[in-house]
């Protein structure tokens, strides 16, 4: 168990003022008993969250930096229904695992199932599939083939956006959509704002345990008045992304059970068209390009994709230099003479797995004899699967754990964190 430093003041020990009740008569503020605390503020905690108060439990968040910062305001907001993951024509249980997710964010965007998300911001209603060459001209058929329920639709050349018109092989549309991971994190968070704090998780969070994975309580100093307090939660759940590893470390439990894999992501702004989709070639994803509007407007393209993993090993220069002739391979007709580039690198958090590959569906870990859950959505899209999968292993509401009134109401609020092109420094023109 770790202890983490306490060099703020803890108000329950203070010497009495003048006029007030000794010490020893003046009861200690007895940690507030609490269904489950949640640690980090992404799409999974935040998600989970919810669920957990219309579940009628109590709950609190714990956030230690803005909320999101990490992999939900990296992301590129796709809500995959799977087809990336059959493009050699098979279906593997990571595609059925999340075949049903565009459905479910569907209703949940249109606010026709809790969490109603009509906050939300939809960047694209579908993306498009294109290729460079015509020797696989299989796309529409390969996620029917799979038994996808979002699949491709090949379009004739008049229907395909124009700068995808010109292109050798098969254009597809598929309905999954393309959300702003910023506006959801508002959405999420904006409904709950009295039960998310933030913290300092460095020296300002404590976990008592009684033993690997069984937190007794959790203090939290005020970062703001120094204040201290104690919350004995039924549950914990560690949502923190790649802070997870800390976190299992501080709960005694094993760091090792987290992989991280690297991106290195591009971006471009400009005189854009609005594109959403990927440059499929044979079983990989070439570039994956998503478009976001900035503050003044300007289209912005996040390019993931295989030239993210490749670019792991480039520096940024090197890396935009490697875009650019991607694009220029993959998107001839489109003009990006007076584009402006950056690069972000992020990784993302998972649990382990042989090998270090991507895992089949959003992860559970825990609480084997103690009450902590960690947990990694996988995929954004997952998040709703992952919130099922963590509320069916918490204990139920305990109305002796009800909360009666605000918790840590003087604790400061954590911000939204920055869309990656809000937070670039430096853009460049080549
Ligand atoms: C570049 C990129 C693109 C992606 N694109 C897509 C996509 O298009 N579609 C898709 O489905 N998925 C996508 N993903 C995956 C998706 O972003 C993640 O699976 C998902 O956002 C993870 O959410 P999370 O809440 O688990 O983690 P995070 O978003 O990383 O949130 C973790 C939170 O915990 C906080 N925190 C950290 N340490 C602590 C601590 N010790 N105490 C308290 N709080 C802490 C952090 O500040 C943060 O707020 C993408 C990922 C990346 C990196």
């Amino acid at each position: 168990m770790a202890i983490a430093s306490r060099t703020v003041k803890d108000t329950r020990n203070a010497a009495p003022r003048r006029g007030e009740p000794h010490d020893l008569l003046r009861a200690l503020p007895a940690p507030v008993p609490i269904d489950c605390v949640i640690l980090g503020g992404g799409a999974a905690g935040l998600w989970t969250l919810d669920e957990l108060v219309r579940s009628g439990r109590s709950a609190m968040l714990l956030e230690a930096n803005e909320l999101g910062r990490g992999q939900t305001v990296a992301a590129q907001g796709i809500i995959h229904g799977g087809f990336k993951y059959t493009l050699r024509g098979l279906l593997t249980s990571s595609a059925s695992n999340i075949a049903a997710m565009p459905t479910v964010w569907r209703a949940c965007l249109a606010g026709e199932r809790p969490p109603e998300l009509e906050g939300t911001r939809i960047r694209a209603h579908a993306c498009h599939l294109w290729q460079t060459r015509s020797l696989v001209s299989a796309i529409g058929m390969i996620g029917a083939r799979a038994g996808l329920r979002v699949t491709p639709a090949p379009l004739d050349r008049d229907s395909r956006p124009p700068e995808l018109r010109d292109c050798p092989g098969t254009v597809a549309r598929i309905d999954e959509q393309v959300i702003d991971p910023v506006s959801l994190l508002h959405d999420l968070s904006g409904r709950h704002r009295e039960r998310i704090l933030r913290i300092d998780a460095r020296s300002g969070l404590e976990l008592r345990c009684e033993g690997p994975g069984r937190v007794r309580t959790i203090s939290l100093i005020n970062p703001d008045s120094g204040d201290v307090l104690d919350l004995a939660p039924a549950a914990v759940v560690f949502a923190a992304g790649v802070g997870n590893a800390g976190l299992r470390e501080m709960a005694g439990l094993d760091p090792q059970t987290m992989q991280r894999r690297p991106l290195h992501m591009t971006m471009v702004r400009g005189e854009l068209p609005y594109l959403n989709g990927h440059c499929v070639d044979g079983a990989r994803t070439r570039v994956t390009i998503t478009s976001a509007l900035d503050h003044r407007e300007r289209t912005v393209w996040q390019i993931g994709g295989q030239l993210a993993e490749d670019g792991v090993s480039m520096d940024a220069p090197m890396l935009v230099e490697r875009a650019a002739e991607e694009l220029d391979a993959v998107l001839p007709g489109v003009d990006l003479h007076d584009a402006e580039w950056a690069t972000y690198r992020v990784d993302r958090a998972e649990a382990a797995t042989t090998g270090g590959l991507r895992p089949d569906d959003a992860q559970v870990v825990g609480p084997s004899g103690g009450n902590v859950l960690t947990v990694w959505p996988t995929k954004l899209a997952l998040v709703p699967r992952l919130a099922e999968l963590i509320l069916a292993q918490l204990p139920e509401a305990d109305p002796a754990r009800r909360i009666c009134g605000p918790i840590g109401a003087d604790f400061p609020r954590p911000m939204v964190a920055l869309a990656p092109w809000d937070a670039a420094e430096q853009w460049v023109r080549r």
